[in-house]
């Protein structure tokens, strides 16, 4: 079973949430797949697949405008959230240390974070991708509980562009190598940038790769479901 995330961004309403989540009902997959949807289309899931946010509040009350926390989400039936995503740590100015507060909050509502690392295309020229993504695993990873790890090389996001197979590998072994030194080495470390029909299926199965997360081709089926086949 290979996790098949799909974030959604600042895109869609109701009647395309419907329509993805309709031609997902009758798809048969062993895959595990979760849509990440705004905030403004959680409320409402009739159609079996499992949703996820795409941030949440590191705070658990209060007045926090524009906030949304965990209780929040709990209350919508949400079981994944996306935290310290790329875009967030850009436009946010999301620390490793917010990540990890965001984190904590998922875990204390009984919600699975699904924690957003990459390198920039500057640290990656400056052969820094190793040391970078180590950092940014361990100062944005909860001390306790469940979670999910998606390496994201910022360079890739919305680029057309991925690493190499060998490349993936040896940032995920690393990864890995990370978490096994904090005793969490059953971690779940999924891929993402710019995974589309073409790549998903070896990437998805190269080693140490336990699933995808994908912006762009998960907003609709056409392009999402040849990506849930391909990946076995
Ligand atoms: C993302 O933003 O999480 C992402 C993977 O985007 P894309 O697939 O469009 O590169």
């Amino acid at each position: 079973m290979k996790f098949i995330i799909g974030n959604w961004k600042m895109n869609g309403t109701t009647s395309d949430k419907e329509l993805l989540l309709k031609s997902l009902k009758n798809v048969h997959t062993d895959n595990k797949v979760i849509i990440c949807l705004p905030f403004t289309l959680l409320c409402g899931n009739d159609f079996g697949t499992t949703i996820g946010a795409q941030d949440i509040s590191e705070h658990s009350n209060g007045a926090y405008t524009g906030d949304i926390s965990g209780q929040m989400l709990t209350d919508l039936d949400v079981k994944y959230v996306l935290v310290g995503h790329s875009e967030r740590r850009l436009y946010h100015n999301e620390t490793n240390q917010i990540v990890k507060a965001k984190a904590t909050a998922a875990i204390k509502n009984n919600i699975i974070p699904i924690i957003c690392v990459g390198e920039t295309a500057d640290e990656k020229n400056a052969g820094r991708t190793m040391s970078v993504v180590k950092k940014m695993v361990l100062e944005s990873v909860p001390n306790s509980g469940a979670y999910i790890i998606a390496y994201e090389p910022r360079w890739a996001i919305g680029a057309n562009i991925t690493p190499t197979p060998d490349e993936i590998t040896a940032v995920h072994e690393t990864i890995f190598k990370t978490l096994r030194g904090i005793k969490k080495e059953n971690t779940p470390i999924i891929y993402g940038g710019s995974v589309d029909a073409k790549n998903a299926a070896v990437i998805a199965n190269l080693d140490h790769v336990d699933g995808l997360l994908i912006g762009r081709a998960s907003l609709k089926s056409d392009t999402l479901l040849p990506i849930i086949k391909s990946v076995k």
